[in-house]
């Protein structure tokens, strides 16, 4: 889309420039200019007594034209895993994908790509899958976005899945984009919940946005596959069968569908890997600014470690550069849902609490009784950080 102003009809009369909300229009040399403030809200094309704006929509030529829905059938889930082992989210997705598939009476799968997991895609049909596909090549042994949405966009092409569902972890955010871009279809971030519409064929994809406040309803009704990215901890896990069930297919990921890689692998941080993974983490403890000082982080990380649980922080101790940004909780950091979250001088600001209003239980360590985070919280302790961190460190250490 681009709004421009045709010169020659432009007379000078600046109406535009009033009428423009975001200060958007300029005069230069007598004629109206639109610069790059422009949101294209067109309220300058509809004021314009000559004309002189126009709006030009540009969508329909960079749309891929419709597909034919009734070709592509089945709902696959894409089974995370790290190190050669599945991921929780993996269970989760493969619940709520059954719940589909079944909706739909259509066949549900899980792809599975790596090198090495043959154990995997066994170990897959003894949680209610029909079907496993399964790619198994080198370029595949670490994650890295490029054969991974190769291979997993080559196998959508091949058995045309009416729904794809990936978690929306590190690696699902990452790659899954570069996945609809290549089958040319919407994906839909972060969903938290899923149904079929009355027609019992598209599927609806719901997904919080302005902080929560609202919930948006998405559905892709001329392109497929239907795709989506899917909270982690919000789908009940599907639980593991007494006995197998369902078929392996293996893949090969062919030398035509692979294209020279863009990043290089040097290595995996271990320590980094097991303290930020914050999405699938049970128990979280957060630190922010009240810390006072940076050191402080020591007390925070060793509370964590005595519980089992990861670290976050709020942005104000990630801009002070106390902690990296992958801690961060909140609107422009990680979404999490543990089942224990503990905020330690952390005050609750709203962008901080979109971020972790979900968990089961949040319990908050602030002196100011007044902190907004005390209103979520289960349970608040009011006091100083200092003395209470080191007494919870000490009894749940003895414990
Ligand atoms: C567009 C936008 C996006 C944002 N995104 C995020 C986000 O993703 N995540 C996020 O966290 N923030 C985000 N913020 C920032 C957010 O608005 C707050 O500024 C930030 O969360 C405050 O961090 P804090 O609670 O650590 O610090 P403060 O608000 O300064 O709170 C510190 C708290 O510590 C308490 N305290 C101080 N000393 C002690 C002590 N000794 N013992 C006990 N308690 C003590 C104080 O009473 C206070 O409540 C965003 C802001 C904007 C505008």
């Amino acid at each position: 889309m681009r709004i421009y102003v045709d010169i020659d009809k432009c007379t000078g009369c600046e109406v535009c420039v009033a009428s423009c909300p975001f200060g958007a229009i300029e005069m230069q040399e007598g004629k109206a200019v639109i610069n790059e403030a422009c949101t294209f809200c067109s309220a300058c094309v509809e004021v314009c007594p000559v004309g002189a704006i126009i709006k030009e929509e540009a969508e329909e030529a960079i749309l891929p034209s419709r597909v034919d829905i009734s070709q592509y059938q089945g709902v696959w889930i894409f089974a995370e895993q790290r190190r050669g082992k599945l991921q929780k989210v993996t269970f989760e997705l493969i619940g709520e994908g059954r719940r589909l598939a079944d909706l739909l009476s259509q066949e549900l799968s899980a792809v599975l790509v790596g090198h090495k997991v043959d154990e995997l895609a066994e170990e897959l049909l003894y949680y209610k899958v029909d079907k496993v596909y399964y790619v198994d090549d080198p370029a595949l042994a670490v994650f890295q976005d490029d054969p991974y949405s190769e291979s997993l966009a080559y196998l959508a092409r091949k058995y045309k899945p009416a729904i794809i569902l990936t978690g929306a972890t590190n690696i699902g955010r990452s790659f899954i984009p570069q996945v609809a871009i290549k089958l040319q279809t919407g994906l839909t971030a972060d969903c938290t919940g899923f149904d079929i519409d009355e027609t019992g064929k598209h599927l609806l994809q719901t997904r919080p946005a302005f902080g929560g406040n609202i919930f948006a309803t998405i559905a892709t009704y001329y392109h497929r596959p239907q795709m989506a990215t899917v909270r982690p901890k919000v789908m009940r896990p599907m639980p593991r069968q007494q006995t197998k069930r369902g078929e392996i297919i293996k893949e090969s990921f062919p030398a035509q569908e692979r294209l020279p890689c863009r990043t290089i692998f040097v290595e995996s941080v271990d320590d980094l890997e097991s303290t930020v993974n914050l999405a699938e983490a049970d128990i979280i403890v957060s630190g922010g600014r009240g810390l006072g000082d940076p050191s402080y982080f020591a007390q925070i990380r060793q509370l964590a470690e005595v519980l089992g649980g990861a670290v976050g922080a709020s942005r104000a101790a990630v801009d002070a550069g106390w902690i990296p940004y992958s801690h961060q909780v909140g609107q422009t950091g990680r979404t999490v849902c543990p089942k224990l979250y503990i905020a330690v001088g952390i005050s609750g600001a709203v962008q901080h609490l979109v971020g972790m209003q979900s968990s089961d239980v949040i319990v908050a360590i602030n002196k100011d009784p007044n902190a907004p985070i005390f209103k979520v919280a289960t349970y608040g302790i009011v006091g100083d950080l200092h003395e209470i961190v080191p007494a919870m460190i000490r009894r749940f250490s003895q414990r």
